[in-house]
């Protein structure tokens, strides 16, 4: 199974995303966690996206289209995978679809999870990473907004979009994804 999960920051993309990868035996595939693990080892690259993810911006799709290509020919990706914040602009989501069809292979499905904007503001604040600031909050929910958003067309369009309620409980939410992912496999 070749998953794309996207959703707001906030939404609890990450916390889904650990059940999900044992669950299906998938990898997981965070360019957040990759980018903070290369900032954190001080090489180039993640000192160069630091630039961008202190001030809660994107990193350029350049850098990040790199990273993925690399991480997505690693063997373990054989056995599927979940991509955590990946795609999150239209020129990634091309170069996405580029590469996955080099490999003859396509996406089962990108799950978008919905939480509405005060709500995650209010998770964000309490959560104490660096860049959960205040300021850095909002321009994080601007980037979604105005360059992460636009997604959710595009794939709408392919068919592989499916939206899930984020509010209620982390069991709640994890139901419904598994029952999404279970119609995907049942013919309408
Ligand atoms: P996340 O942990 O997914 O919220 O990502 C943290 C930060 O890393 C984001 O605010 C961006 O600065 C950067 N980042 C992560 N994934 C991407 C991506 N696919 N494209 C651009 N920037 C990214």
């Amino acid at each position: 199974m070749q998953i794309v999960f996207i959703g707001p920051p906030g939404a609890g993309k990450g916390t889904q995303a650990e059940r999900l990868i044992k669950k299906y035996n998938l990898a997981h595939l965070s360019t957040g966690d990759m980018l903070r693990a290369a900032r954190d080892a001080q090489t180039e690259v993640g000192k160069k996206a630091d630039q961008y993810m202190s001030q809660g911006q994107l990193v350029p799709d350049d850098i990040i289209v790199a990273i993925i290509g690399e991480r997505l020919a690693e063997p373990d990706c054989q056995k599927g995978y979940l991509l955590d914040g990946f795609p999150r602009t239209i020129a990634q989501a091309e170069a996405l679809d580029a590469l996955l069809s080099r490999q003859n292979t396509s996406l089962d499905a990108v799950l978008e999870l919905r939480v509405p904007e005060e709500e995650l503001f209010n998770r964000l604040a309490g959560r104490g990473r660096a860049d959960d600031k205040p300021d850095v909050i909002r321009q994080r929910l601007v980037a979604y907004r105005e360059q992460t958003e636009p997604l959710l067309d595009y794939y709408e369009k392919k068919k592989v979009l499916k939206s899930i309620d984020g509010l209620g409980t982390v069991d709640d939410i994890f139901n419904r994804v598994v029952e999404t992912l279970a119609d995907l496999s049942t013919p309408a």
